[in-house]
């Protein structure tokens, strides 16, 4: 249920501009962002049009409290540039301009236009496709109304206007919201066509907002999927961050493999998801962990997932090294390796991510073993609490550990003095260098 609902139905129909005025919904400008008022107000003094756009308004009619504030106006980049001492123009694909107060940071983006029939802005150079129609630059500017149409979701292309307090609905994303209805804007396969990323977005919003996928949106993703391999991989990476580190990992997993899209992102590990439940058990206990944390204000790492989601791929690979001779460390090692380097090949994960992953993994072997001084002085480890962490994963996905988890719960909550002397290392702590004595000399 809408939380905000207009007080009457907007009149029915798509591609019709619908103007709600401001008693007919409940956003308030309470709501929103000093700093984005501030911006509209501005572009607004200077003759130009500015409204709040985009997920702010789709979050505000919901009720909920917006993160970010995007804004779209009909002034260019450069103009706007010029009105904000503290903005920079940013991207190629599409030119936009970031306005930075403090750490919060406005999004502007100029009115897109019609870019498809448009040849002679082709061929200036301001909006590209390549031959299979994926859209490669858009930078032909436009009114509100084209504007709207250019955007991926009706829900996500609502145009609220802080002067005057209306909302502006051009594509029927009002009727969506309250239908709880995730809809691509036009033609889906051509809309997944020019950006397949777009098939990643309606997952997304569909998991995040516990909406349904309406049914040509939903129909043309089969078709459309393995476009997804033309994306680069950085910009996977990124969607990948917003699919999986927003507090809603699980629930965006289920779809991702209803709709057979894991695969796009981690082509081996997502088809030993599909195959093997243990495989998936670990990765939906690991995105489960997260999405608790992030609800619990706790820091998460990018890494921690990513170690989850490849991990089947890595220990199948180590266990048949070991088969074949490898020491057991040499074999997760190089089995680590080789599945990022495989990985890579699609999703540029960062080596900031990669480096940590790997050290999850060969820890798993080096919390196998229980004596000694080594194991009394590995809780003490930078990397032993994720380390540690996955390892109760696997056990919670039911792999077969020997009961490591439990011994490491309570052999870490001990000294150091005390795990020495358990582990059976002589206790006493470290060997201390016992300061040389003093040669005797004669008695004073
Ligand atoms: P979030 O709350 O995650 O920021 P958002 O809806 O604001 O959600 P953004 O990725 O910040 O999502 O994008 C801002 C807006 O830009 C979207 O609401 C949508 O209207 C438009 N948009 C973003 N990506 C695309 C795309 N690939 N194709 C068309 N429109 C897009
Ligand atoms: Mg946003």
């Amino acid at each position: 249920m809408l939380d905000c609902a207009p007080v009457e139905t907007p009149p029915q129909g798509r591609n019709r501009l619908n103007v709600i005025p401001r008693d007919q919904h409940c956003i308030s400008r309470k709501n929103i962002s000093d700093s984005a008022l501030k911006v509209m107000s501005r572009l607004r003094a200077k003759g130009f049009q500015a409204y709040l756009v985009g997920g702010a308004v789709r979050d505000l009619l919901l009720g909920g409290h917006p993160k970010d504030f995007d804004v779209a106006t009909d002034a260019t980049p450069d103009a706007v540039r010029e009105l904000f001492r503290n903005s920079r123009i940013i991207g190629r694909r599409f030119r936009i301009v970031h306005v930075r107060f403090g750490r919060e940071i406005i999004e502007v983006t100029t009115f897109r236009g019609h870019h498809d029939s448009d040849e002679a802005a082709q061929g200036a150079g301001h909006s590209r496709q390549s031959a299979s129609g994926l859209l490669l630059r858009d930078n032909v500017f436009g009114t509100l109304e084209e504007d709207a149409v250019r955007r991926d979701l009706t829900v996500n292309a609502l145009y609220y206007d802080a002067g005057n307090f209306e909302v502006f609905d051009h594509v029927g994303g009002l009727e969506d919201l309250q239908a709880k209805k995730i809809r691509v804007i036009g033609d889906p396969t051509q809309r997944y066509t020019e950006d397949p990323v777009r098939m990643l977005r309606v997952i997304r919003f569909a998991a995040r907002l516990d909406f349904q996928v309406e049914r040509e949106t939903e129909r043309a993703i089969a078709g459309c999927a393995g476009l997804l391999r033309e994306i680069p991989g950085a910009r996977l990476f990124d969607e990948f961050l917003k699919l999986f580190m927003s507090g809603y990992a699980e629930a965006t997993l289920e779809k991702l493999l209803a709709y057979d899209l894991l695969r796009y992102l981690f082509p081996e590990a997502g088809e030993r998801m599909v195959e093997e439940e243990v495989a998936l058990a670990v990765v939906r206990a690991a995105m489960r962990n997260t999405d608790q944390r992030i609800a619990q204000d706790k820091p998460v790492t990018p890494a921690f997932i990513l170690a989850a989601l490849l991990w089947p791929v890595v220990q199948a690979d180590a266990l048949q090294r070991q088969e074949h001779g490898e020491p057991p460390m040499v074999a997760m090692h190089e089995a680590g390796q080789d599945a990022i380097g495989d990985v890579v090949q699609h999703i540029a994960i960062p080596r900031r991510f990669s480096q940590p992953m790997r050290e999850i993994w060969e820890f798993q072997l080096r919390l196998q073993n229980r004596r000694g001084r080594r194991a009394a002085e590995l809780v003490d480890h930078r990397r032993f609490r994720a380390a540690y962490d996955f390892l109760l994963l696997r056990e919670q996905a039911g792999e077969d550990t020997g009961d490591l988890g439990a011994f490491w719960t309570g052999f870490q909550a001990l000294s150091l003095e005390e795990r020495l002397q358990q582990a059976g290392s002589g206790g006493g702590g470290r060997q201390r260098k016992r300061p040389r004595r003093r040669r005797a000399g004669p008695e004073r």
